[in-house]
This record gives structure tokens, C-alpha cells and sequence, in this order.
């Protein structure tokens, strides 16, 4: 039977995480991709979770399909980085989810620097709508959140049913530190964007993304200065 968003009660959603409960991030990626096969992606931003992620994913499914949304406005440091990803796993396959709008046309419409002006409309255009229609193509969809990254996400279960998406959100490294994440990466020798180095424990876009203090949380380079603490793609 196929398992999807408009076939799961909430009750089955909650018996899925007591099933994985006492489980890891391994067995969590397995069950994951034994239940959905190849109607599962894993939406990679190519942070420091992501990495630790590609290489789990890589140890249970060799040719995973892994999207990165490209805005077009991230870090030519993230660029570099994927390519380097690219080589390490071969047959991963990495797809650029593109917006429909290019840069230019968005100026035209909208007004130069609309991350300024309305920078919920600019993560709409350049991130949730390309999103949308990435997932449309899948039953399932895997996301690096971890409990301790802001109290937005403390409540994140490994089987999450996500009504933003209509999908069904999987998040193997809920129970993670920090620590833990920077432990995998030195531990397994990964590539790893080197901006993480210059203070940016949380990269997006360029024009939207920081350096932190060293007591800052990790995601207040993020929007720094406004209100936005989310892109809109966890609710
Ligand atoms: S993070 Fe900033 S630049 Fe990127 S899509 Fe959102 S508002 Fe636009």
C-alpha cells in the first residue's frame, strides 16, 4: 500500500513515532527509505546538518535524490560546495530546484533588493513555491531540523505530517546537538562549507545570512534585524 499525507490519520503518524522512538538517525533513514523507495527527497540546504545527512543518506541509498533549492543568491562558497559534494557521491543524484522567476524578472516586477522590501514574498518566489513543486513529485520528504535549533522546531517528531506541503516530513537528526553534528563531520572527514569557519553556523542566502557572535543563537545571522526567523518551508 502506498503510504502518503492523504493516507495517514494523525493517529498513524503518532504510532509511526512510537514505533522509531527509542531508534537513531540510521534506523529512522532506513525505515524512511524501506516505507517510501524512491518517492522520498531529501530538500538539502548544504548547512552543517546536511552534510552529516548526505553521508547517512549515501550509506542507505547510494543514489538518493537530494534537492537543493538554488534562489540563485546563496554564497559562492555554497556553490563551490556542492560541486565538491558532487565528486565525494557520484551517484547521488543532486538536482537544482530553480525558482520560475529569474533575478531579472523578479526586479522588473517587484523592485530591486525585494529581500529588503518583502523578503516573505522574495522566500515565496524563491524557495516555497519551488518547494511546492518539488514535493508534488514525492510521498515524502526528509529535513535536517533538530529540537534544539529554536523553539519553533522543539516540538519536531521523526514523522511529521506536514500540512504546509502536504507531505509527510521526516527528521532523523531531531535529537541532535551541535556538537554532535560537528563531531560526525570531523569524525567521517566531510566536506563542509568553509564559511562555517568565519562565524556563520547557519547559511542561506547571501543577502539575508550573517555572521554570529560567539554567544549568538546559531540561526541569528539569519534575516538579522527583522522579525524573520523562518523561510516559511517548517511550519
Ligand atoms: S532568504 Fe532572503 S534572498 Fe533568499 S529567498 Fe528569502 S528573502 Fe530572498
Amino acid at each position: 500500500m502506498t503510504i502518503s499525507y492523504q493516507s495517514l490519520s494523525l493517529k498513524e503518524f503518532e504510532e509511526y513515532n512510537q514505533l522509531l522512538e527509542k531508534k537513531d538517525g540510521m534506523d529512522v533513514l532506513r525505515w524512511a527509505y524501506d516505507t517510501f523507495g524512491d518517492d522520498i527527497v531529501y530538500a538539502c540546504s548544504f548547512g552543517a546538518e546536511g552534510m552529516v545527512l548526505i553521508d547517512m543518506i549515501s550509506k542507505v541509498r547510494k543514489d538518493a535524490t537530494i534537492a537543493f533549492l538554488d534562489t540563485d543568491f546563496h554564497f559562492k562558497e555554497t556553490y563551490e560546495l556542492i560541486e565538491r559534494v558532487k565528486r565525494k557521491y557520484p551517484m547521488l543524484n543532486i538536482k537544482m530546484v530553480k525558482p520560475e522567476v529569474t533575478v531579472e524578472e523578479q526586479n522588473k516586477e517587484y523592485g530591486k533588493e525585494l529581500w529588503k522590501t518583502n523578503p516573505d514574498n522574495c522566500c515565496q518566489i524563491r524557495k516555497i513555491k519551488p518547494l511546492e513543486r518539488e514535493l508534488a513529485q514525492y510521498n515524502a520528504w526528509i529535513s535536517g531540523l533538530r529540537r534544539e535549533q529554536s523553539p519553533t522546531r522543539k516540538n519536531t517528531q521523526f514523522v511529521n505530517q506536514d500540512n504546509r506541503f502536504k507531505s509527510i516530513k521526516i527528521c532523523p537528526l531531531i535529537h541532535w546537538t551541535w556538537e554532535e553534528v560537528w563531531m560526525y563531520i570531523k569524525l567521517y572527514q566531510l566536506p563542509y562549507n568553509e564559511l562555517h569557519d568565519q562565524k556563520y553556523p547557519s547559511i542561506g542566502c547571501e543577502h539575508c545570512t550573517l555572521p554570529v557572535e560567539e554567544d549568538g543563537d546559531s540561526r541569528s545571522g539569519r534575516w538579522s534585524g527583522s522579525n524573520k526567523t523562518e523561510c516559511g518551508l517548517h511550519q
